[in-house]
């Protein structure tokens, strides 16, 4: 499994990806900052499930999201915002999101959204 973890704050994607190897040890995880990069390394690299911000610059989370799917049909995508909204979770689950989880988000939760994905 290949795993993308996309946030614009350096702290908020260290801390995820430290909570994240303690489930999937050595597997391979790349990292974006913003929409853009992540569609990218989506299209470069085949992430099976991306970890996504919403609030970012140069492309947000919502534009990325569809994007994101359209290259990879089969990418499984959690947002992760700080953004709890029922409007914000509905618009990303209609956009093709698997989970809107809300931010930070720790390492039972992560183990948590693993198992059902
Ligand atoms: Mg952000």
């Amino acid at each position: 499994m290949k795993y993308l973890v996309t946030d614009d704050s350096k702290l908020a994607r260290l801390s995820l990806i430290k909570s994240l190897k303690i489930h999937v040890g050595d597997a391979e995880i790349y990292q974006a900052t913003n929409g853009a990069e992540a569609v990218e390394i989506v299209k470069n690299n085949k992430p099976d499930i991306v970890f996504l911000d919403l609030t970012m610059p140069v492309m947000d989370g919502y534009e990325a999201l569809p994007l994101m799917i359209e290259e990879h049909p089969k990418i499984k995508v959690v947002v992760v915002s700080a953004d709890v909204q029922e409007q914000a979770k509905t618009r990303v689950i209609n956009l093709g999101a698997q989970f809107h989880v809300q931010k930070p988000i720790n390492s039972d939760k992560i183990k948590e959204i693993l198992k059902i994905l």
